[in-house]
């Protein structure tokens, strides 16, 4: 079978390019992929489709909708196509859902097994993802967030050990660098690094720790940037560094921890051994992960009392400890509460930005636009300026840039306009990651420790999917955790495509404001300050049920 590669140019395949744009995304996310051939994009097991057949009915059916049809998918297959009205999303789906006492990871490998279910990822089922850019700002503002608050503003010179560079992890060098800083990744797999240096989100590539840890030690000296792939598992890298007395500045790991059968690779296998073990005998698997993932977590927390600055990025490591009995796993900071809540309060988050044509001159036309237009924003005017210099492009071109309230209508509306006087090649389709102000409930990430204790009411991403719903947003879904997550996480995806029509918008203005309006509402209703002043500056109708 030949590689799927999103199509490219003006020439439709489907009705319109509110269908076409869906389709392309599809595939982007296929071609932006971990591993293709079994439809994986990314965090181990997150698929784009249920499974090859669902695949190309999904894409038969894109290419066949009307405007005023709905295509229903549920975990990644296609359902049915229901009769709606134009002003309805062409797409809604529901993947990986499952009932509250139903919601265990062992439940999750028995029905996808069967064929049932899948985990879609945040952002892959949704056919969000745009490669490893998709949290690069994440993790850069996290870096800058660290950086103020305990280097006096500047990473120079400073080493950051992680590991992982799978399609999520990948990220984390290249946001390193661009803060300045020495990095290490620990990373198992020979392919994924050489995939992030061809990339080139890695510059390069040790063959012993010691080599690593020479390149390290001379970049700091210099104060220079420098990202550096080594293979080998955390599980022995973490304890052996901590057994040389060497305490980096800043630790954390984006493995696949959430998931111990798929994910995690125990020390002392090979990825050729796990994978035999995940047939011949998952339970001893699993067991190892964990063990392993507990040898981890005591280096990381061991840094932490060495003076280390050490955070979760997101990946359930420390759930995964604790329930392999290191009790103080908690005491690790998870980088949502830690780093970017105060972003969150006031529902900025990481937006992003797909031309449609495969133009990256496209993006340019709009990071010029935004540098003019949007000066009074420096966080993303200094990101924009970063990326356009540092961030290669993956598949379609794609641009993430953290706006807030407003900020994001206003820009998918004034490109709107640019497509409308043919300023650009092609439409644009607008997004943004599940793990977004309104649109995601996990208690062990996104929503730990909030500050009135409704860390695990999944209302919110329900309610974020049923408005944009209401509001004409051309994708919705609603996913929840899958593998290890299974039980953990409720999230809420959003699409909207700008093609350059008055519909378009109408669609663009109604969607935008109220996705974030609904983010700023749930940090409002949680009791933050940012948020109550995002209420009154912005005008949000907030009802008050005080007295
Ligand atoms: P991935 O499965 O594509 O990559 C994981 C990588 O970890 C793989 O390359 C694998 O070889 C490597 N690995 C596994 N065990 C290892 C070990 N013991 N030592 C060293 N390397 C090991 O996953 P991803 O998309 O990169 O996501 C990684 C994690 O981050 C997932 O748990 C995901 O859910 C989470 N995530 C967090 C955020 C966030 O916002 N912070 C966003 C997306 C994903």
């Amino acid at each position: 079978m030949s590689l799927i590669q999103a199509s490219r140019g003006t020439e439709l395949r489907c009705k319109g390019w509110r269908q076409e744009a869906l389709l392309r995304m599809l595939e982007n996310v296929l071609e932006n992929g971990e591993n293709q051939k079994e439809l994986i994009v990314y965090a181990s097991l997150g698929k784009a489709a249920r499974n090859w057949p669902s695949y190309h009915a999904i894409v038969r059916t894109l290419k066949e909708l009307e405007e005023d049809e709905t295509l229903v998918i549920q975990s990644g297959k296609p359902i049915g196509v229901f009769r709606t009205h134009r002003q309805a999303p062409l797409v809604v789906m529901a993947n990986c859902n499952l009932v509250g006492k139903w919601a265990t990871s062992e439940n999750f490998y028995d029905l996808q097994e069967k064929g049932l279910i899948i985990w879609g990822g945040l952002t892959a089922a949704a056919w969000q993802y745009i490669g490893s850019q998709g949290v690069i700002q994440g993790t850069y503002e996290i870096f800058q967030s660290i950086a103020r608050i305990h280097f006096g503003g500047d990473l120079r010179g400073r080493f950051i050990l992680t590991a992982g560079l799978g399609g999520m992890g990948g990220a984390q060098p290249l946001a390193g660098t661009m803060s300045n800083a020495a990095i290490l990744c620990v990373e198992v797999s020979d392919e994924r690094i050489n995939k992030r240096l061809s990339t080139g989100f890695l510059q390069r590539r040790a063959e012993s720790l010691d080599e690593a840890l020479d390149w390290i030690n001379d970049a700091r000296r210099r104060g220079e940037a420098l990202s550096i792939g080594l293979r080998g598992n955390a599980a022995d890298i973490y304890p052996e560094l901590l057994r040389r007395g060497i305490i980096p500045d800043i630790v954390t790991d984006q493995t696949s921890a959430h998931d111990l059968l798929y994910g995690y690779i125990p020390s002392g296998y090979t990825l050729e051994k796990a994978a035999q073990a995940r047939k011949s005998n998952p339970a001893e698997l699993q067991t190892a992960a964990g063990h392993s993932i507990a040898q981890e977590v005591e280096a990381m927390l061991a840094f932490k009392a060495a003076g280390a600055i050490v955070f979760d990025n997101g990946n359930n490591i420390r759930t995964q400890a604790k329930a392999y009995g290191v009790e103080d796993a908690f005491q690790i900071d998870i980088f949502t509460e830690a780093f970017l809540r105060p972003l969150f309060a006031r529902a900025i988050g990481p937006f992003r930005w797909i031309a449609l044509s495969g133009e990256a001159q496209d993006i340019r036309v709009i990071d010029d636009y935004i540098l003019e237009h949007f000066r009074h924003n420096e966080t993303a005017v200094n990101w924009i300026q970063l990326a356009q210099k540092y961030v290669p492009i993956e598949g379609l071109p794609a641009r993430i840039g953290w706006f807030g309230h407003g900020e994001r209508t206003k820009l998918a509306l004034d490109v709107n306009r640019l497509v409308k006087e043919g300023k650009l090649a092609g439409p644009i389709a607008f997004s943004r990651d599940h793990l977004d102000a309104g649109a995601m409930a996990h208690p062990n990430i996104m929503t730990e420790r909030m500050k009135d204790g409704s860390d695990a009411i999944a209302d919110w991403p329900l309610l974020n999917a049923m408005l944009n719903c209401s509001s004409m947003a051309d994708l919705v879904a609603i996913h929840s955790g899958g593998g290890g997550y299974a039980g953990f996480m409720t999230s809420a995806g959003v699409t909207l495509v700008a093609d350059g029509t008055e519909e378009a918008e109408i669609r663009l203005r109604t969607a935008l404001d109220n996705d974030t309006g609904l983010g700023v509402l749930r940090y409002a209703d949680a009791g933050y300050e940012e948020s109550h002043d995002e209420v009154r500056v912005k005008g949000i109708r907030r009802i008050s049920t005080e007295g």
